[in-house]
């Protein structure tokens, strides 16, 4: 059986013509011989009326607290109300087409509300539908963890649904519909020409996507490359074949494929971050001191990132969210420490630059000619990251893109 697993984000399905244009994509896709697996995110960004942002806004209003069980309820609201109409207009349009949620889709994760991990998938559902010839319009964003609740996957998630789909179903191809017409080699909102990418592999975006470039998540991409199916990022409202995600295969195989190597693709961005220093000094006791911090966060849960330790200080960044935790998870073994807040993260990424001399150099130069001081530095073998104040990172990014030369002409 010939599938292709569509995704489309929120903006794709935000008014009844944006939604036309989805049907007649499904419908195109349909005749080309494929059967469709369709699957949504909610409709439109913060503010809209059944966006999610809106859906947890309303429970805090009241509570800023509200039980995770509770909140994963409301918050795969807004899927059920997009997947719905969607249905109902592919059925207007005289295509077969029937609404599945989360566990009517057969999408098991662990219990784990607000960043719950699938599982496996059960297809029968999705399978029964498309062996009568009508297509499934999945809620993406949810499943149902082994207890019989409602769980949702976290930020991205409804990418991380189709890709799972995807691959319970051995699809030919997964498409991520979106607003961009691709991955870009810098978020178009902030670097006007970013220019688009007709084919990355799997490892890089993946970076990239961790990295902050918020297009496809990260998991989707993992689950793509798991089961090697080409997972396609495009545009709903352009004909543009956007940009294929793919294992690459360079000087082998389909010729087609082949991806110029080039030392750096893209900059990304990742704001909201706090940086937390404990001064040695400052510490009542200092043996084992980075060990009890360290260990203290990880009971609690809290993801940290860009950890520096030294004799004299330990630095690392949390999230906004996680910072008043952090803190408090802190004090409780005595330990008081300096935060900055309103820091971002940008990332010069790049399979190629492993080993290559001067990168770091020109990232310095980049950042040091439009005055932005670093406030730390981070490597791997594919990304440098700079932390900074937030009120420098659009002009990071910026300058970044212009010293790489990775915009268009
Ligand atoms: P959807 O609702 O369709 O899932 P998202 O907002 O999650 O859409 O992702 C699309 C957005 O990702 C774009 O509007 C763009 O601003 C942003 N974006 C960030 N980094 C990149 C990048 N490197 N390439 C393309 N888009 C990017
Ligand atoms: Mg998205």
């Amino acid at each position: 059986m010939k599938v292709a697993v569509q995704k489309f984000g929120g903006t794709s399905l935000a008014t009844a013509e944006c939604r036309s244009q989805v049907v007649e994509i499904i419908n195109s896709t349909k005749s080309d011989g494929f059967n469709v697996v369709v699957v949504v995110s909610a409709i439109g960004r913060e503010n809209d009326p059944y966006a999610t942002d809106t859906l947890i806004n309303l429970l805090k209003e009241v509570n800023p607290h509200p039980p995770a069980r509770e909140l994963d309820i409301i918050m795969s609201c807004g899927e059920v109300i997009s997947g719905v109409l969607l249905a109902n207009q592919l059925s207007s349009n005289g295509i077969a087409a029937k609404f599945l949620n989360g566990e009517q889709a057969g999408i098991l994760t662990d219990d784990n509300y607000g960043n719950a991990h699938i599982l496996y998938v059960n297809p029968q559902s999705i399978l029964t539908c498309l062996e009568n010839n009508i297509i499934p319009v999945i809620a993406g964003f949810q499943g149902m963890a082994n207890n019989g609740e409602l769980t949702t996957l976290g930020r991205g998630g409804s990418d991380t649904t189709a890709s799972a789909i995807g691959a319970a179903l051995n699809a030919e191809i997964i498409d991520i519909f979106t607003d961009v017409e691709g991955i870009m080699t810098a978020d178009p909102r902030i670097v006007k020409n970013a220019r688009i990418l007709d084919a990355i592999g799997y490892n890089e975006v993946c970076q990239l996507a961790r990295d902050g470039a918020k297009v496809v998540h990260p998991r989707a991409i993992e689950i793509a490359m798991q089961s090697g199916i080409p997972l396609r990022v495009r545009s709903t409202f352009s004909d543009s074949l956007g940009t294929l995600v793919t294992h690459l295969q360079q000087g082998r195989g389909n010729s087609s494929y082949l991806i110029k190597e080039q030392l750096i693709t893209g900059i990304t961005q990742m704001s909201n971050i706090s940086r937390i220093k404990v001064e040695l000094s400052s510490c009542e006791e200092k043996k084992g001191i980075d060990l009890k911090v360290f260990k203290s966060l990880a009971i609690a849960g809290i993801s940290v990132d860009f950890i520096n330790v030294q004799p004299e200080a330990i630095r690392f960044t949390v999230s906004v969210d996680n910072t008043e935790k952090a803190l408090a998870v802190l004090n409780k073994i005595n330990i008081y420490p300096d935060i900055e807040f309103n820091c971002a993260k940008v990332a010069v990424v790049g399979a190629a630059m492993t080993g290559v001399p001067g990168v770091m150099a020109k990232v310095m130069e980049a950042l040091s000619e439009n005055d932005i001081p670093i406030l730390q530095s981070g490597d791997s073998y594919t990304s440098i990251w700079c932390l900074l104040k937030d009120e420098h990172m659009e002009k990071a990014v910026k300058a970044l893109h212009d010293k790489f030369e990775l915009g268009n002409k």
